[in-house]
């Protein structure tokens, strides 16, 4: 069994024999999943106790590269396994790992996450749903919004109000809710891709068991804290090298054969193709459209690539000091804004590119459309997960030690701020 102490040659070789040995393309997703997760080889980075083994960056990427090597598909991805799958490890019980975890590792359960209303994004911490407890229950009013995949989802990770007396960070508890209930109704929301990747959802009178609450109550928020955290990553690069793997939002056809490809459809599709399977479109593009000669586009090509491989190590590297107990702290920022920046390169270049063709949309135009679903959907980079502003913010004030933006509500009671209408 490779552990943290073992040399990168030795996971890797241990790895690829590994993939060589069970990896079958005829396997049904589902069953490849699993076994991805009962040997450990799926979440490298993860705990050794938590379907992992514990490795670091360096030897996680190892891994990846001995799965590439052997052609097999990666894990499921998602905000399951990318978010709340971490969070409940970090802040959750042993019961808590026990049940939510091996459905998630092996895609059978979608997870969505309930953080954002109308009047609470950047400002996360001014959330307004409230949570009562009634018995061994908490009754959930609000309404959230840009919830991605909630349609599909078994359980979301929820973050409400639970006390109006305390300042506003203070007063946050973090919830698992069952999505299969009455109480919750789930409207999507038409985006310019012509796709629906994320929801409104009305919490009335939603109910979550006593026992779903991870962490304390009224200390959600640092437990909402590792989740962002863990979304800036996979937001990062390696949400571009999970596409690879399987679907980012969306169901998960567990009886399709293993190797056929389907990750990242509907509107994620551009996103999928560009940074999944090692790049290779972005690498293909000059040929792909005629233009292998041309050296200004192989340059800009190559500048793309050459950022998308620095940012998926940074993210490699963030994901095992994560699973070592450290972090991921605030320079996961950085890997947020690489990523930013590197879909709007591609978008750009891409575009480019293809010239006139870059107008069309749908399968049957240059390059499968790839290109321009990625366009359509570059702008929702930079603001999913917290926007540029934001990550800026954060590497101004707590990596290089800016002075801070001022924060008048810092000290008042929730009920005493003046903001908001629904209060
Ligand atoms: C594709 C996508 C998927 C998403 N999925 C989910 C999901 O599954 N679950 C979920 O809970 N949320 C989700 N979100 C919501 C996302 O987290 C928020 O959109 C994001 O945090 C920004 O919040 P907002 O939209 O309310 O914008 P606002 O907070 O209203 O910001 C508006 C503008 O003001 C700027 N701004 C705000 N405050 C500051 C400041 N202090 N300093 C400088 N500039 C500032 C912002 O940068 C932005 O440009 C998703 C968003 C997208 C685009």
């Amino acid at each position: 069994m490779t552990t943290a102490t073992s040399t990168t040659t030795n996971v890797r070789e241990e790895a690829e024999a590994w993939f060589r040995e069970n990896w079958d393309p005829e396997l049904p997703l589902g069953d490849w999943w699993q076994r991805l997760a009962d040997s450990g080889w799926g979440f490298p980075a993860w705990p050794e106790k938590w379907f992992g083994r514990g490795l670091t960056s360096d030897q996680v990427k190892s891994v990846q590269a001995a799965r590439v090597a052997v052609g097999a598909t990666g894990p499921p991805s998602g905000i399951g396994v990318m978010m709340a799958g971490p969070s409940i490890v970090d802040h959750g019980t042993e019961e808590q790992c026990k049940r939510f975890l091996p459905d998630m590792v092996s895609g059978k359960e979608i997870w969505c996450q309930l953080f954002s209303e109308p009047g609470a994004g950047s400002d996360l911490a001014g959330l307004q749903a409230r949570a009562v407890r009634d018995g061994d229950e908490w009754i959930v009013n609000g309404q959230k919004v840009w919830t991605s995949g909630a349609q599909f989802s078994r359980w979301g990770i929820l973050i409400a109000r639970t006390d109006v007396d305390v300042p506003k960070h203070e007063g946050i508890t973090y919830f698992v809710i069952d999505m299969d209930q009455p109480g919750i109704e789930v409207r999507p929301l038409k985006e310019m891709t012509g796709g629906a990747t994320f929801n409104e959802v009305f919490l009335s009178d939603a109910r979550v068991p006593h026992e779903n609450v991870i962490g304390e109550v009224n200390r959600g928020w640092s437990v909402a804290v590792t989740t962002l955290a863990h979304e800036r990553n996979s937001l990062g690069a390696s949400g571009m090298s999970a596409m690879a793997g399987g679907a980012m939002i969306g169901e998960n056809d567990l009886t399709r054969p293993a190797g056929k490809p389907g990750g990242g459809g509907g509107e994620m599709a551009g996103m999928a193709a560009a940074f999944g399977g090692g790049g290779d479109l972005i690498k293909g593009l000059p040929a792909a459209v005629g233009r292998a000669d041309d050296k200004v586009l192989r340059d800009q090509v190559m500048k793309i690539y050459s950022l998308m491989e620095i940012a998926r190590f940074t993210s490699l590297r963030v994901q095992a000091a994560a699973a070592a107990g450290r972090g991921p702290g605030p320079e996961v920022s950085t890997g947020k804004l690489l990523a930013s920046e590197l879909v709007r390169a591609l978008r750009d270049v891409g575009l480019g590119a293809l010239g006139a063709h870059g107008q069309l949309m749908g399968e049957d135009t240059p390059l499968g459309g790839m290109l321009q679903q990625l366009a359509l959907f570059s702008p929702a980079i930079s603001i999913a997960g917290g926007s540029d502003q934001i990550q800026r913010n954060i590497i101004g004030e707590r990596v290089l030690g800016l002075p801070r933006e001022p924060r008048v509500d810092k000290d008042l009671p929730f009920a005493d701020l003046k903001v908001g209408t629904q209060r």
